[in-house]
């Protein structure tokens, strides 16, 4: 069976986990915390990077940095995974939701400023599949408007827009290290905070509202409970092993991106012939080879695919039911606009399996039986 997605796995992870064991310092903050954070600071060019418990709780921070009231408005495409959207229905707000382009299965920026109203504070970008957002437009519209921007770079670690890194850009920026993302802690995150004036609060909102942070510099003599807060400190043991992977981090990115771009070269004679219809990697942007995307003619080839696929001991997956039409996404947002690819474009879309160290005869055998599959 070649599975879909195989959690990394470098080697040291158990070696940097016992050290962690060893220090006697196994909460937040401690010595794989701090290499973590620094690396992605300096990797990323970041003003400050933090660890969190998920991505989830890092777009959770971001949304309540923004300090929204109830009835704000939240800008976000409807292609994307719910998390995204809970943060900001978390922290009050109303979720508007716009149409993708179909190129890169991202938000349409050309269709952003139509959605905005007196009630919209914040727009959120997701970089799909680890491509980026068209980040200049998003940035322009912000600043127009006077907007936060908070990017879900979830699957954009390594990633870069004209050279800058992914979450690096907006406001706020949101890494997730969940099991099936390009570097893994099981279950993990980090809140890139790009903008100086919300470092000291984000430090208190997830130091259970305390200024604990300062108190540990020594910038004040005791610690009290200062504001609201939660926890969002990720526990040294987990730093730990996202460590081993951080290390290798270039190793594993290339390794992705061979496998994605042997996918790429062996399916562009379908794309040539309108069989299918591949990503797109807009000029300017570097990817991470987070996922290798087709979309197939309509929604019942796709479904044929998998299942053909499926037959051959191959694992292959469709991705987002668009939130605007769940259950959850009709009861805290609207559509603006219309729904041109988000539906559409979703239910044609399949995931082929990429990870890690994918041996090169089960990239083959993929490759052979999607071949296969389309009669060619
Ligand atoms: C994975 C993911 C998240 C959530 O990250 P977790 O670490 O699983 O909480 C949020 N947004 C997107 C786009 C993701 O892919």
């Amino acid at each position: 069976m070649i599975k879909f997605n195989v959690p990394p796995f470098v080697g040291k992870e158990f070696d940097y986990m016992r050290e962690a064991v060893a220090n006697h310092k196994i909460c937040g903050d401690g010595i794989f915390t701090k290499k973590c954070d620094e690396w992605m600071e300096k990797r990323f060019n970041a003003n400050r990077v933090m660890l969190t418990t998920s991505g989830s709780s890092a777009l959770d921070m971001a949304a309540l940095l923004c300090d929204l009231k109830t009835g704000d408005e939240v800008i976000l495409p409807s292609f994307t995974f719910s998390s995204t959207a809970n943060a900001f229905v978390l922290a009050g707000a109303k979720l508007v939701f716009v149409d993708i382009r179909p190129d890169t299965m991202n938000i349409d920026e050309k269709k952003i400023e139509t959605a905005i109203t007196e009630k919209t504070r914040v727009i959120c970008p997701v970089h799909y599949a680890g491509v980026a957002c068209e980040m200049d437009t998003i940035m322009d519209i912000a600043k127009k408007y006077n907007l936060l921007v908070v990017e879900d770079a979830a699957q954009g670690v390594m990633s870069t827009y004209k050279g800058r890194a992914l979450g690096t850009i907006g406001d706020f920026g949101c890494f997730s290290f969940h099991e099936t993302k390009n570097y893994s802690m099981g279950e993990g995150g980090a809140i890139v905070l790009n903008n100086p004036l919300y470092i000291k609060k984000a430090e208190i909102l997830r130091e259970k509202g305390t200024n604990r942070s300062q108190f540990f510099r020594g910038q004040v003599a005791k610690y009290n409970w200062v504001d609201y807060g939660d926890s969002y400190l990720q526990s040294d043991l987990n730093a730990a092993y996202l460590w081993a992977q951080l290390e290798k981090a270039d190793e594993i990115n290339n390794n992705r991106l061979a496998t994605w771009n042997t996918y790429y070269n062996a399916f562009k004679y379908l794309q040539e012939r309108r069989i299918v219809e591949l990503p797109t990697i807009p000029e300017g942007c570097k990817h991470n080879g987070h996922m290798f995307w087709l979309k197939c003619k309509d929604f019942e080839t796709r479904q044929a695919y998998i299942e053909f696929m499926k037959e051959n001991d191959i694992l292959c997956v469709f991705h987002y039911v668009p939130l605007h039409s769940s259950p959850a996404g009709l009861k805290f947002g609207c559509f603006v606009g219309e729904d041109e690819h988000t539906t559409p474009d979703s239910d044609r879309l399949v995931r082929l399996p990429l990870y890690y160290n994918i041996l090169p005869e089960d990239v083959q055998r993929v490759i052979d039986k999607t071949l296969d599959f389309f009669g060619v």
